[in-house]
């Protein structure tokens, strides 16, 4: 049996019961080496688990890897950071494993801009600031489609997550201001979140270049945008005394 696991963020506690069950019995990991915490791997409990870095390695490496070790009736798991839905590559992986037949199951893990949100201790859709998320990036070898630009997104002045970007924050800051955030928009910088080597940077949408290269951040970082981030305090309908619902009557 194959299973893509979400390894979480980082932090080694922060898989899921089902992903650390399904690390112990696995006879093959492939892991996703540049951002899954190698602690993780401790979880493996088999004697002869065999353990790869996918870091260096092509889709048809791995596949081949998966094919052989299903083959073998071996417990695979192919490790990937946060959760494998977004910037996971994993569609790729399970179109191979279609060809073929062989049958997978995903778990789902803890994504980096949950653990984000957990580091900031804020909610990115607080009552009459913001309802919606989006998730995005900037083009980089991988294309973003032209109606995806961020410079559109930014129109909605949503809450905004922004990864794979660490890298082009001036170009990222531009966007966002012609797209129509102001400059002072609150936005903050979260590198490795839920790691030992975590780092918070509340700056602006303005700052975000000369924010980040003063810290010495490049990369692994997410950038959330918004005024979620502005300290206003608003309330729930869901909590209002007056508010009557399905489980509560309102006074
Ligand atoms: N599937 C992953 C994302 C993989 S893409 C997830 O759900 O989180 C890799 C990008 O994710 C990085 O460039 C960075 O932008 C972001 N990222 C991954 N882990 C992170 C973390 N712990 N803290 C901040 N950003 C992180």
């Amino acid at each position: 049996m194959i299973n893509f696991v979400g390894a979480g963020p980082g932090a080694a506690d922060l898989i899921t019961v089902r992903g650390k069950n399904l690390i112990e019995q696995a006879d093959v990991i492939i892991y996703s080496g540049s951002l899954v915490n190698e602690e993780i791997l401790n979880y493996a409990d088999k004697e002869n688990c065999e353990i790869y870095n996918s870091a260096s390695m092509t889709l048809e490496e791995t596949a081949e890897i998966m094919l052989k070790a299903e083959s073998d009736k071996k417990n695979i798991v192919r490790l990937h950071t946060g959760d494998p839905c977004v910037y996971g590559a994993i569609k790729e992986q399970m179109d191979i494993l279609d060809e073929y037949g062989v049958k997978y199951e995903v778990c789902p893990g803890v994504s980096s801009f949950c653990a984000a949100a957990a580091t900031l201790k804020a909610e990115y859709t607080q009552p009459e600031i913001s309802q919606s998320v989006i998730i995005t990036r900037l083009e980089g070898k991988t294309p973003v489609p032209p109606k995806e630009d961020i410079t559109l997104f930014a129109a909605h002045n949503s809450t905004m997550v922004i990864f794979l970007s660490a890298g082009m924050l001036d170009e990222l800051s531009k966007r966002l201001i012609k797209g129509g955030y102001k400059e002072d928009t609150p936005a903050a910088i979260v590198y490795k979140a839920s790691w030992r080597e975590e780092k918070v940077i509340r700056t602006t949408v303005k700052n975000l270049f000369k924010s980040a290269a003063e810290n010495g951040i490049k990369n692994t970082a997410l950038i959330t945008v918004g005024n979620f981030l502005g300290g206003s305090k608003t309330r729930s309908k869901l909590y209002d005394p007056s508010f009557s619902h399905s489980f509560r009557e309102g006074v």
